[in-house]
């Protein structure tokens, strides 16, 4: 011992020390995991310091003396077993296990720590850990230390593993990544001494310190608040400690507007004013920043007195002005609604939903109020959280289903073409129609997927039906706005036709009024890449918004679909009709052709087709139907 060469040591005792420094400048993180850290920092120190110490010791034990230096050397192994338990135990808090209180982890951490400490006392009079002559010499007592040691890494190792589920992989892998480093650094520290040991450690816990305890990482830079990706952290571990607490959530209105005649500038300062007004609500509480204009309070408890005491309070002081740059004030409304876990959520997912739909009533209903979690009906986030996953079992079984309904051309009297249409069929919902499940799908991203099976299935339908040899010229295909948005959304309708062997004219992609509006670049190159290909396209739902002729001009659209709702309205009222039939008129003297969709009854068909639509679709001629049906329809029409 007493030649070791202590420069390894001293470079490790200088990075913790910085680590030390680093970690008490920055803000404390309220977790457990960033308090086990700490101590995890504190054992590195004093297990390198006490190397070094007795090395010295070592080298001079004629002069210390061997009693001093079997204490000295005693602390030291102690903290030595006493390092890793630390470091398995912060793992764990990472993946909200509190080893604990947890029934299997829990006596075997409490064994170890004994073992650990009574060893080591007991060492001092009989020799059974390690002795001392002219060497450090491990003993049986270590031996069994060295196996409790790792008996208890091997089940962290599984606890952490068995809770992997809701972990990206990138950021457990460098969890079990180190984990599986100090368990041979442990066997390497038994085997053979390796003086690096100490400083290797010192590296993971930098890394560590970089990647899981970086304060930066959870602070929202513009309001010193904690950011939103914290407070997913931050609630999934009060959710599973299942504790009860509640959320006040303070959305700023019209704040877009605010920053557009304000400018950025004021928009920025009355953010971090309005974050540091929540931060400073006397109370225990944490205040994330949530979204844009959106904060997160998040109180400890379940006293629902003490949070409206608070909402009101913050309703209040919205009544008051916040001051800009240059003197001026602004006085400015903020929603407020105020939730209670685990009643309107279980998780941290369900808790992101509830806040949506509550902060979307209250911004509907109750701009500028409070609006009580507990007063609102949870069952519709219920029943679309049922929908969500309806439509994502029967993606992945590919079991959502395609009909088709017929158009009638009014040229050739017969069906010339036919819109497809997506069907979902649940055991116990029932038929869920397109029109809820779809903006669904849209909004969680599903609809992308969702798009290319159902593009699958229709391509296949006319390969393999041979729709070529039919009156079928074409099928049209909606498309959602936001697959238009996807940069690679034309190559991958290419891949598909070309897969199928269909040609691009078989198809025509129906794109609502609605994606058109202030279309991006991505939409642009899309629309231009399709129709280059030889892809028509459709403008659907015609009339049922702002109809802005802008877009027929602009857009190499071939076909127009009037919305059944026009259609309906003209037989009702004769203002309606007149703007049916100058719509119409304008629509030819475009060069565009019309779809009529509705058509219920033979009266629709004969005045549509009289005042110039060319195609027509509807239960008149028949609903959407299965593929076999379908095939029937259109040769017994035939
Ligand atoms: P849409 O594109 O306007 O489709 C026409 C809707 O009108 C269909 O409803 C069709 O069944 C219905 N319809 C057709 N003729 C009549 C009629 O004479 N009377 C009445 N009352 N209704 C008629 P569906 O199938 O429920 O679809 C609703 C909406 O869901 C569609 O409106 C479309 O926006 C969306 N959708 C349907 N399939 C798809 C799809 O594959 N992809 C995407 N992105 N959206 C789809
Ligand atoms: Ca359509
Ligand atoms: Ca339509």
């Amino acid at each position: 011992m007493a030649n070791w060469n202590l420069s390894f040591d001293f470079a490790a005792v200088m990075l913790i020390a910085l680590m030390l420094v680093f970690f008490f400048d920055e803000r404390m993180v309220p977790m457990r995991s960033h308090r086990v850290f700490l101590w995890i920092l504190i054992i590195s120190m004093l297990i390198t310091t006490l190397e070094i110490l007795a090395t010295f010791m070592a080298r001079h034990v004629d002069v210390v003396g061997y009693d001093k230096l079997y204490a000295v050397l005693s602390v030291y192994t102690m903290f030595l077993h006493l390092g890793p338990l630390t470091f398995s135990y912060y793992l764990l808090c990472l993946v909200h296990v509190d080893a604990f209180q947890h029934k299997v982890l829990g006596p075997l951490f409490s064994l170890c720590v004994a073992a650990d400490v009574l060893f080591n006392l007991v060492n001092l009079k009989v020799h059974w850990v390690f002795t001392f002559d002219t060497a450090y010499h491990s003993s049986y007592g270590a031996a069994i230390l060295y196996c409790l040691d790792t008996v208890v890494m091997g089940v962290a190792f599984l606890a952490i593993y068995r809770q992997h589920k809701g972990f990206a992989f990138l950021r457990l892998g460098p969890l079990l990544f180190t984990l599986f480093f100090v368990i041979v650094s442990a066997f390497a520290q038994a085997i053979a001494y390796f003086p690096m040991l100490n400083l290797m450690s010192a590296i993971v816990t930098l890394t560590l310190f970089h990647y899981q305890q970086n304060a930066g990482h959870v602070t929202d830079m513009l309001t010193g608040q904690f950011n939103r990706r914290f407070m997913g952290e931050f609630l999934n571990s009060k959710f599973a400690e299942s504790a009860g607490f509640g959320v006040i959530m303070v959305a700023m209105d019209n704040f877009k507007y605010i920053n557009k005649s304000c400018g950025v500038e004021n928009g920025d300062e009355l953010l971090r004013q309005v974050g540091f007004y929540l931060g400073g609500i006397r109370t225990p509480n944490l205040v994330f920043r949530f979204g844009l204009d959106q904060f997160c309070l998040v109180v400890d408890g379940r006293s629902m007195k003490r949070m409206s005491i608070i909402a009101e309070q913050i309703r209040e002081r919205f009544r008051h002005s916040w001051a800009m740059l240059e003197n001026a004030r602004i006085t400015m409304s903020a929603s407020i609604c105020v939730l209670e876990c685990p009643r309107d959520a279980r998780s941290y997912d369900e808790l992101v939903d509830a806040l949506d739909y509550c902060m979307g009533i209250a911004k509907k209903f109750k701009r500028g109020d409070i609006t009580y979690a507990g007063e609102l009906d949870f069952s519709r986030i219920r029943q679309e959280k049922a929908i969500e996953k309806s439509a994502r079992i029967a993606l992945d079984k590919r079991e959502l289903l395609v009909y088709y309904q017929p158009i009638y051309s009014v040229l050739a009297n017969g069906y010339n073409s036919a819109e497809a249409l997506v069907r979902l069929h649940d055991d116990e919902l029932g038929w869920i129609s397109p029109e809820v499940f779809i903006p669904l799908a849209e909004k969680n991203g599903l609809i992308v997927e969702m798009g290319e099976i159902i593009l699958e299935k229709v391509c296949a339908f006319i390969h393999d039906c041979d729709l070529a040899n039919t009156a079928i010229e074409y099928i049209e295909v909606n498309v959602s706005p936001v697959q238009l948005m996807q940069a690679n959304f034309a190559r991958r309708v290419k891949d598909i036709l070309e897969k199928h062997g269909v040609q691009p004219r078989q198809i025509n992609i129906e794109i609502t009024e609605t994606a058109t509006i202030g279309p991006s670049a991505v939409v642009y190159d899309n629309i231009r890449s399709l129709t280059e290909y030889g892809i028509t396209l459709s403008l659907d739902d015609y009339g049922s918004g702002n109809a802005n002729v802008e877009y027929l001009n602009h857009l190499p659209f071939t076909l127009v679909k009037l919305d059944k709702q026009i259609i309906w309205d003209s037989f009702k009222d004769q203002r309606a009709k007149i703007s049916l039939e100058h719509t119409v008129a304008m629509l030819n003297a475009l060069d565009l052709h019309i779809v009529a969709e509705g058509v219920e009854d033979e009266q629709t068909k004969q005045l549509l087709s009289e005042i110039g639509c060319h195609f027509l679709q509807g239960w008149y001629f028949s609903k959407a139907v299965p593929e076999d049906e379908f095939l029937r329809t259109i040769t017994s029409a035939a």
